[in-house]
């Protein structure tokens, strides 16, 4: 089925759904291909939502970065809004995680290093992504080598004041989310450094640290107790990943940048060890 997005763009197949929408393969007149975040509708609704997708659009599409998924425009057209941006062939790290398993630490350290420097691009930019974990980063198999691509940056604060969107994206994902996130401080970049040692603890074990028979649980794990070290992980990654997960925000490393370089050279001498 091919359908039109306003006069520019047509869109093709369903590539996948998500909480926040549906996102559909597609093109412009030039033939240049995309993939398109369509929106849900009660957020089109809402024009707290719609003045927020306006005002993001200027800073949305100037980030660029190798580990970012670019965003090349956002459209509001009838009661569709629509995000347009890279079509990222290769699945997410998500499906990767499910399909293999655990990931080694040469890898884990590449791929975190990437992520964090999506994350560096993103923060300098003057946005806290909020929602970092493996289903919003997608792995680019067109790169020679498979390279991890930050998604849905911005698109969490956008929502933020939305009737719908409160309740289920003010506090991100619970087993992702910071502790004091959880507790409804204000959250500052410090919080995605969180989310990222996270994601790189269950890409080395596959599973998280912190659980819960209920999100209240869940929460509480995060703020009282500590991550227990999974076997296998070398020391320097176990301290990387140990200084991301600190409860205090202000012990965490100072940028993403830092944590970027940290990783990328365990990526190379994991590499070289063969671990
Ligand atoms: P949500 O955040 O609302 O859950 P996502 O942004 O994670 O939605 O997208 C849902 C699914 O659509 C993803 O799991 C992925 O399979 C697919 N997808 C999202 N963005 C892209 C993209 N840029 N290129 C290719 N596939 C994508
Ligand atoms: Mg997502």
């Amino acid at each position: 089925m091919v359908r039109a997005l306003g006069s520019q763009y047509t869109l093709g197949e369903l590539l996948g759904s998500g909480a926040m929408g549906q996102v559909y393969r597609g093109a412009d007149h030039e033939g240049n291909q995309y993939a398109f975040k369509l929106l849900r509708g009660d957020l089109v609704d809402d024009k707290d939502f719609v003045a927020r997708f306006h005002q993001e659009r200027s800073i949305l599409v100037t980030l660029r970065g190798e580990n970012l998924v670019a965003v090349h425009d956002l459209v509001i057209e009838g009661s569709t809004a629509a995000i347009v941006m890279d079509l990222v062939s290769g699945g997410t790290l998500r499906e990767q995680l499910t399909a293999t398993g655990p990931i080694l630490p040469a890898e884990v350290a590449r791929i975190g290093s990437g992520i964090a420097n999506a994350l560096h691009e993103v923060h300098q930019a003057g946005i806290v992504h909020r929602d970092v974990k493996p289903e919003n980063v997608l792995m680019d198999d067109a790169a020679p080598i498979r390279t991890p691509r930050l998604t849905d940056f911005g698109i969490a604060k956008m929502a933020e004041g939305s009737r719908v969107g409160r309740s289920t994206l003010m506090a991100g994902t619970p087993q992702y989310v910071a502790p004091e996130v959880a507790d409804g401080q204000s959250v500052t970049p410090a919080a995605d450094l969180y989310s990222l040692g996270i994601t790189l603890y269950e890409m080395c074990c596959g599973v998280t640290p912190f659980h819960g028979e209920t999100v209240l649980q869940v929460l509480r794990s995060h703020a009282e107790k500590l991550p227990g070290r999974p076997d296998g992980i070398p020391d320097e990654l176990w301290e990387v990943i140990w200084g991301l997960l600190q409860k205090n925000p202000a012990a965490r490393p100072r940028s993403a940048a830092q944590v970027s370089a940290a990783l990328g050279s365990l990526a190379q001498r994991f590499w070289q060890a063969q671990i």
